[in-house]
């Protein structure tokens, strides 16, 4: 029998766990850290309640941290087997896993420091030494290479149109076939391939943390273009972050 339990990312958007259980094996899709108020952030420091080493795979949607900054805890935790995600995936994640490591360490040594953790010593969840295991453990699948992965399972990625690398999961496993949705983006975007059907499926696991909400049918670059316009006008100033640099000159360029 397939059974499928939520330890992260149901009833709250940060955290997203899925394990995917049939008979004596275990896969767990994404592996994301709850980010937030410190009521969720402490959840990071609870017991799974499947021990690590009896999960044979993790399979990565994409690399947010929210979905992928677990894994160097799951890994020093006795996570053997190996962690499944595009090519593009596992160099974001590297990027991605060394940071919050090293973050990490930081902030638990300014804690000691300066004395102000409940904690003595303060400690971080992971360091850069667990993440550079998890990174190790990384097995890239090209997106539409259908690939064996444990349980007689086989797994087929699609891109997800979210971030670089992003991919909805397709398991096939026990006679059922299960999609995992992972974050996805929107039809058209300006840098990312769109989102790729899925032809067919048992059963689909998807994101909906906007999907109580319709897009604004607004062309989202005129939007953008009407707030500067406005802004200078009014000899405000308009702060843009550095990735969107490009985007916001070409906009000025054209108003
Ligand atoms: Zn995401």
């Amino acid at each position: 029998m397939l059974t499928l339990t939520s330890l992260g990312g149901a009833g709250t958007v940060t955290g997203s766990k899925h394990l995917l259980s049939h008979g004596d094996t275990h896969l767990l899709i994404d592996c994301g850290l709850f980010q937030g108020l410190k009521n969720l952030r402490e959840l990071n420091w609870e017991r799974l309640t499947i021990d690590p080493r009896d999960i044979d795979a993790v399979v990565l949607t994409h690399a947010h941290l929210d979905h992928s900054g677990y894994l160097p805890k799951l890994v020093h935790d006795g996570l053997s087997g190996k962690i499944y995600a595009t090519p593009a995936t596992r160099d974001v994640a590297e990027l991605i896993l060394r940071d919050s490591a090293h973050l990490q360490e930081k902030d638990a040594d300014f804690a000691n420091r300066h004395g102000f953790s409940r904690h003595a010593p303060a400690r971080p969840l992971y360091g850069v030494r667990e993440a550079e295991r998890a990174i190790a453990a990384f097995a890239p699948v090209r997106l539409h290479h259908s690939v064996a992965i444990p349980g007689g399972a086989t797994l087929l990625l699609r891109r997800a149109g979210h971030i670089l690398g992003a991919a909805t999961a397709q398991i096939d496993i026990g006679g059922q076939r299960i999609v995992f949705s992972g974050d996805l983006g929107r039809y058209n975007d300006a840098v990312m391939h769109d989102p790729e059907p899925v032809p067919q499926a048992d059963y689909v696991v998807i994101e909906s943390t906007y999907g109580n909400r319709s897009h604004d049918v607004a062309d989202p670059v005129e939007a953008l273009g009407r707030v500067i316009e406005c802004t200078v006008q009014r000899g405000g100033t308009v702060v843009i972050p550095a990735f969107a640099v490009g985007r916001a000159q070409s906009l000025i360029h054209h108003l």
